[in-house]
């Protein structure tokens, strides 16, 4: 016990009339108060304005008599507890109320009520004197958790003035609740939480029931709920350890008055614990012939990634669990990660739920608040779980490159916990504050990149690398799936709108730049809704194949803008269709609803100057070409670059320029002074356009070389002709990747000649008889031979006359 220093109290107390249990001195108790008489009380004695006024309160114990007048002072209790308010907690809703946290001082013995309106207070006498600081004793605290039979007794012990008296009637209760502590100590173990949170004689709520006392119909009802909620956990199949954290709660719950914050918390937390998967899982099918077909069907190329999924799904039927490394689907964005992730789930009949983590940097978005943090909530496991409602779903983990980090702890390592095999099945999410086992959860992982994967993360994951599509494998995904499923959406059928494919690539390749077919989806959906207006109206337009003479911007009625949103046109030649003809999306069709196309290939427009030159280049979008620009400068032989490119490709610009330098003799190249020092007073800037996609590798070589042959020349590059080639210091060129691909992409852009390396001839073995019929490749180990092929007339020592007389 601290020193005693006697209190004196006032000889006159405003006194509180609470009905919520006994207030025994040196004991701290939440009691609400929401009688007119204890409302005006609190108001005039204990706020002014808003702020707490320590005043000194007789709290007396009292059982409202229903049949007694309310307005009536009742019979009071003769002896009660001086108290120091010390929180004062108001809410207007439902109704104006407050609640007190008061802590008791000393008894006093009431010698006469003063005035008993607009709240009593009484001339009153001190009876015993407590040290000012009460040392909470826990044994006396847990007095006040006592059910109602021990009411009269705890007002019994109030009245005890004598400490032998005292003494005599406390023991066998501290005696029988010492009992009752042990039983509770194993799951109070788990709660470290509570010695946080201020401790306090909860109120009995239910004397009031016990005593006869009117309960109002929300009581009623919460009360109803309360006993449901009872029920659940009983009957619920949580774990033995999760269950006594419940039972333990719920007694707490059960004597919190409502208006306490902490009741809706406990509740909420309750119902949540009751709602979870504790048990409950799904029945996997694993049918590796079913799953192929459903891949099949519902992807349509991405071959690796199917396989790999396959295998992966066979091995775990053999083995016949699910663990093992985490698949982490790795590709740009749009290109069919979550949707194979949902397929997996499909081929299983698991549930599906798709965590994002894009941005995701605090930890506790993972791994929930600690419920004594304002606002807490479980994280983002515990949630998903709740919402899948089953133990086993096959969670997709989004953008795992995507995580942040900040002070509040790095979700990274609440992620590697979640996916260790050996920690996860003993998941603790900081809000539930119990296990729950993760280890029947398939997780999948995505990412558009490993480069930001955290390693340890990474460490976990088989990577499968999803490359983007060809714009032949974009038309097929288009026809296959996006526009039978935008038709549907849209309430149309194909009897109403055609898309032909020369359309779909059109759209592909004047409207998107992606590697992906999210945009390309995107438009689809954009001309579905135009279209689905049109069909609305009725208003359909003359099919233009019929009208192969229709002038542009004739027969629209509309124009429907990407957004949904029309802008009239006028038009006078609108003709009516019989019902039946479909829509056709035709060029000018997709220029009135998409507006006019963003991207357009100006091929022979920008080779129309010296110092560009195409290069070909591999990208996971598939083959791109590849402009070049160089530019010189007065300066001081610097070299700039700019665009989306990585190191290589820096390195492959120095080496073009070394070769050149050296070589500028040989080929008359000289700088706008006319030397052939190229860098003398001179800087040149490289630029690689529309790189939206970092390009890197050493393939541009050539391309650079090139470029920059043509600008030191003046010549211009042949506009039909595009390369790749690694090149070395000595104007060798090796060979590359990618050659099927890069090729395809030069016959998309209607380029003629492509210079691949000598040692590529092997892959054109690879590339389609169409595409190789319409290019002619020319093959070369040297630069000088891609210089001839490139420019016209070849570029070797031919020397031109104007060459001839420059300097020197
Ligand atoms: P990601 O997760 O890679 O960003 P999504 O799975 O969200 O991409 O794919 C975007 C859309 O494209 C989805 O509607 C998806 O069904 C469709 N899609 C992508 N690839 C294919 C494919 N190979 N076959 C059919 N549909 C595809």
């Amino acid at each position: 016990m601290s020193s005693v220093s006697p209190i004196q109290i006032p000889s006159r107390l405003p006194l509180l009339l609470t009905h919520e249990g006994v207030l025994l001195p040196g004991s701290t108790m939440r009691t609400s108060v929401d009688s007119a008489r204890n409302l005006q009380l609190v108001r005039s004695r204990l706020l002014k304005g808003t702020s707490l006024q320590s005043t000194i309160l007789g709290v007396i114990p009292n059982t409202p008599d229903p049949a007694s007048d309310a307005q009536d002072l009742p019979p009071l209790h003769r002896i009660g507890t001086a108290a120091l308010a010390v929180q004062v907690v108001g809410s207007n809703w439902p109704k104006p109320h407050y609640t007190l946290l008061i802590t008791g001082l000393c008894r006093f013995q009431i010698i006469q009520v003063v005035k008993e309106k607009p709240y009593p207070v009484a001339e009153v006498e001190q009876l015993d004197r407590l040290e000012e600081f009460p040392n909470t004793c826990k044994t006396r605290e847990e007095l006040g958790e006592l059910s109602e039979q021990f009411y009269k007794y705890a007002v019994q012990i109030l009245d005890a003035v004598s400490l032998e008296e005292r003494f005599k009637m406390t023991i066998p209760l501290l005696v029988r609740q010492i009992e009752g502590l042990k039983l509770l100590q194993k799951t109070r173990k788990h709660k470290q939480d509570d010695d946080k949170r201020v401790i306090a004689i909860r109120p009995m709520r239910r004397i009031t029931h016990v005593s006869g006392a009117l309960a109002d119909e929300d009581e009623d009802e919460d009360n109803d709920d309360i006993v449901m909620l009872e029920k659940k956990i009983r009957t619920s199949s949580m774990p033995e350890q999760a269950h006594k954290v419940c039972v333990k709660e719920i007694k707490r719950l059960k004597k919190m008055p409502q208006s306490m914050p902490e009741y809706a918390l406990t509740r909420n937390y309750l119902e949540l614990m009751v709602e979870l998967p504790w048990n409950k899982s799904t029945t996997d099918r694993l049918d590796i012939r079913a799953a192929r077909v459903l891949l099949d069907n519902d992807h349509y190329a991405m071959e690796k990634l199917k396989k790999r999924v396959l295998e992966y799904l066979a091995v775990r039927q053999l083995k016949n669990n699910l663990k093992g490394p985490i698949l982490c689907f790795v590709g740009p964005p749009g290109v069919g990660k979550t949707s194979v992730g949902r397929s997996v789930a499909k081929t299983l009949g698991r549930e599906f739920h798709r965590i994002a983590l894009g941005g995701v940097c605090d930890q506790s978005d993972i791994r929930g608040h600690r419920r004594t943090y304002v606002g807490s909530m479980p994280g983002r496991i515990i949630n998903g779980l709740k919402t899948v409602g089953v133990n086993n779903p096959v969670f997709l983990l989004d953008e795992v490159d995507k995580l942040g980090k900040s002070l509040q702890g790095d979700p990274a390592a609440a992620l590697l916990e979640v996916l260790d095999p050996e920690q996860n099945h003993n998941f603790t999410d900081h809000y539930l504050n119990v296990a729950f086992d993760l280890s029947q959860v398939l997780f999948i992982a995505t990412a558009n990149t490993t480069a930001t994967i955290p390693p340890a993360l990474l460490d976990r994951m088989e990577i499968i690398q999803v490359p983007g599509y060809t714009q032949e494998e974009k038309i097929e995904i288009a026809h296959r799936h996006l526009i039978p499923k935008q038709l549907e959406q849209h309430g149309l059928t194909p009897q109403q709108i055609q898309i032909p494919q020369v359309t779909t690539l059109d759209i592909i390749t004047r409207y998107t730049r992606e590697a992906g077919v999210r945009s390309l989806d995107r438009k689809l959906g954009a001309i579905c809704r135009a279209v689905a207006v049109k069909v609305a109206e009725g208003q359909h337009r003359e099919a233009r194949l019929d009208r192969p003479d229709a002038a542009e911007g004739e027969g629209c009625k509309e124009h429907i803008l990407e957004d949904g949103k029309s802008n009239p046109v006028s038009d006078t030649t609108d003709l009516a269709l019989p019902p039946e003809m479909p829509i056709l999306i035709d060029f000018h069709a997709l220029k009135d609803i998409l507006g006019p196309p963003m991207y357009e290939m100006e091929v022979s427009e920008r080779l129309s100057q010296p110092g560009v030159a195409i290069g070909l280049a591999w990208t996971p979008l598939g083959g791109e070409i590849m402009f070049v620009e160089a530019s010189r400068m007065d300066g001081e032989g610097q070299l700039t670059l700019t665009g989306q490119l990585g190191n290589v490709m820096k390195e492959s610009a120095h080496l073009a320029i070394s070769w050149l330098r050296s070589n500028a003799k040989k080929y008359h190249l000289t700088n706008a002074s006319g030397s052939f020092d190229l860098l003398e007073n001179t800087d040149i800037h490289l630029h690689f356009p529309a790189g939206a996609v970092t390009k890197d590798g050493p393939s541009a070589g050539v391309t650079i070389a090139t470029c920059l042959a043509s600008l030191f020349s003046g010549r211009l590059v042949r506009s039909d002709v595009a390369m790749t080639g690694e090149i070395t210091l000595r104007g060798l060129v090796l060979p590359v990747g990618g050659i099927k691909d890069k090729a395809l992409a030069a016959h998309r852009a209607g380029l003629k000649r492509v210079i691949i390396p000598q040692r590529n001839e092997k892959d054109l073995e690879e590339i389609p008889a169409n595409v190789r019929q319409d290019l002619s490749f020319i093959t070369a180990s040297c630069l000088d031979e891609v210089l001839n092929a490139a420019f016209d007339g070849g570029f070797t020592v031919k020397a031109r006359p104007g060459l001839l007389n420059s300097k020197l």
